[in-house]
């Protein structure tokens, strides 16, 4: 069987990665801890199965910080670039779509979107918080 595979890397380069298979999901995260921590209005991301993301290069110089039990945040020691963040009670991984080479990022959904400040007219599904199966309430607002 032919698998996907796409390779990503921090800014510098020191730290490469590679996910492969297809992602759980993806869209934008409109939540104050993307955006404080991205530094952006939104985060774009993209989530794996931990077993589908496998850094191939500069293990040692990933730096992690956890706020929550929920998130732990990865970047690189040298550049300061961001890599993914775990998050463990999802299972999943959230790679950054912006630092995921050749994916084509097809975003279906935004979440955490009362907290917005970037409003996104593309017709997607904008959610108050997250999806019901992942703890929210699922319930939907205007654009
Ligand atoms: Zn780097
Ligand atoms: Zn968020």
């Amino acid at each position: 069987m032919t698998e996907h595979q796409y390779s990503g890397s921090c800014f510098c380069g020191a730290v490469k990665f590679e996910v492969s298979g297809a992602p759980v999901g993806m869209g934008y995260c409109h939540c104050e801890s993307c955006r404080h921590w991205s530094a952006g209005p939104v985060n774009a991301f993209t989530l794996w199965k931990p077993e589908s993301v496998r850094v191939t290069r500069g293990s040692d110089s990933i730096g992690t910080y956890n706020k929550t039990p929920k998130s732990f945040r990865k970047w690189c020691r040298h550049c300061g670039g961001h890599l993914f963040t775990e998050h463990p009670p999802m299972g999943l991984i959230d790679v950054y779509a912006a630092v995921i080479g050749q994916l084509d990022f097809k975003p279906g959904v935004h979440v955490n979107y009362q907290e917005t400040v970037l409003r996104m007219r593309d017709g997607l599904p904008k959610l108050r918080d997250m999806p019901a199966e992942m703890g929210g309430s699922g319930t939907a607002l205007p654009e």
